[in-house]
């Protein structure tokens, strides 16, 4: 027998019974960004490989370890994306938007490629709906406020509502070196009962042994004092007004000074929303200011700050709440004879032509067996076309629900219409 061929390893099919929640997803997404006036952007999911390098940091977990790259003859490889943002600051910086707009509000839905080891909630391929604000004006505390704000809003119109939402400065590209300085200076000590990796990012990234998820090193971690003793005045100011108008708009969130995200491009505030039923892969989403990340890739000293909420983590966390409804067929027609199924064809395709969502079954069988169909196809009516309907011009229209059974005459298809639109049925 030949050999199956499988989904690759942390991919999935997305298969028609749940893309109504896909979908519910996306459009709530759409309406939400849309109303906050943030416009999609679409890049390519492939971008050369040096753009990730030098703006994610060529110490980080995602570029050391997690770029999948495409086999390339060429000098520069190409990478699938990662993450979403350094595609737009690139696109932002190529199509000279800094030079044209002082302040651009960017929204994306779509696939990110990471090759990780795969577990529940953690995929090679996966999904994010995020938002940038980039330009000269965006270096306002209120841009922070909203962009919270946003993440958090989002969430609760995909019907969540346990999760919760750590806040953290990093303040300036200057105080977060004092910051690494700091907590080089109190981790030396314990150097040699650090992991072997957490050992190496003391000298390389000493920021992401905050995040090392080994035991020992989360011992050490624990007894670290970590403050804000790094951060200038300006800086703690501008933290101070992000915390001044969250509490204006009444998002409730948690300090967390530990909290340094793992991408070498944030500065300042930098927040991550779990929610703790989903375990280990507890993240819905996460972000921050990167200030410098636009200068650093070419373009002029512009300030940015955005955030990413993962889909397939969002649908764990909504899975046992079921709080999205199920989109369904409104019209499943079935005809018991061959006259019928000809006007059955005629009436499928009006009914569509109305907006209404229909389909039929479009082989002749008993009764039985096509009502099992129109029970399968979870439809709200079943319309049946029976010799004595066609003689009648007219079709059964039947309530799947109530069970209740109307005739309805067919030279009105607009009327017909109107009755399945407003249930009078
Ligand atoms: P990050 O940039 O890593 O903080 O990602 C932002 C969000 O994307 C996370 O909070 C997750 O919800 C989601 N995410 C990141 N990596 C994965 C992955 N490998 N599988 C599923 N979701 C992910």
């Amino acid at each position: 027998m030949a050999k199956k061929i499988t989904v690759p390893r942390g991919t999935t099919d997305i298969l028609p019974p749940e893309i109504s929640l896909w979908q519910n997803i996306e459009s709530t997404a759409r309406k939400i960004l849309d109303i906050y006036n943030y416009k999609e952007i679409r890049t390519p999911i492939f971008e050369e490989v040096g753009l990730f390098k030098r703006s994610l940091g060529q110490t980080t977990e995602v570029v050391n370890k997690q770029l999948l790259e495409l086999a390339s003859n060429k000098e520069e490889g190409f990478a699938l994306r990662p993450e979403g943002t350094a595609s737009i600051v690139r696109s932002y910086i190529e199509n000279s938007i800094d030079r044209k707009e002082s302040l651009t509000k960017f929204c994306y839905i779509g696939p990110m490629f990471r090759g990780e080891r795969p577990q529940k909630g953690r995929l090679r391929q996966f999904h994010q709906i995020g938002a940038e604000v980039i330009g000269q004006d965006c270096g306002s505390p209120y841009i922070d406020a909203e962009v919270i704000a946003l993440s958090v809003n989002l969430l609760k119109e995909f019907g969540l509502d346990n999760f919760k939402l750590k806040l953290n400065t990093l303040g300036s590209a200057q105080d977060r070196e004092k910051f690494a300085a700091i907590l080089r200076e109190q981790l030396k000590p314990h150097r040699s009962k650090l992991s072997e990796d957490s050992q190496k990012r003391l000298d390389q990234n000493v920021f992401r042994i905050l995040d090392s998820k080994d035991r020992e090193d989360q011992k050490i971690i624990g007894q670290l004092e970590i403050g804000y003793d790094h951060l200038s005045t300006d800086s703690r100011e501008y933290f101070g007004k992000v915390k001044g108008a969250l509490d204006g708009l009444g998002v409730k969130y948690e300090l967390s000074p530990g909290l340094v995200r793992g991408l070498d491009y944030y500065t300042h505030t930098v927040f991550e929303i779990s929610d703790t039923s989903l375990g280990s892969q507890d993240a819905l989403g996460a972000g921050g200011r990167y200030n410098s990340l636009v200068k650093d890739l070419g373009g002029a000293q512009v300030d940015a700050i955005g955030f990413a909420l993962g889909i397939e983590r969002i649908l764990l966390a909504l899975s046992d709440k079921k709080t999205l409804e199920q989109l369904t067929l409104n019209c499943y027609i079935i005809a018991l004879d061959e006259v019928a199924l000809e006007k059955g064809f005629e009436l499928l395709n009006q009914l569509r032509a109305e907006g209404i969502s229909a389909d039929m079954s479009f082989k002749l069988s008993s009764m039985k067996s096509l009502m099992r169909s129109a029970n399968k196809s979870q439809a709200r009516y079943v319309l049946i076309l029976g010799e004595e309907e066609i003689k009648g011009n007219v079709v059964t229209l039947k309530n799947f629900e109530s069970g209740q059974q109307v005739q309805v005459n067919l030279s009105n298809i607009k009327e017909l219409a109107e009755t399945i639109k407003n249930k009078r049925v």
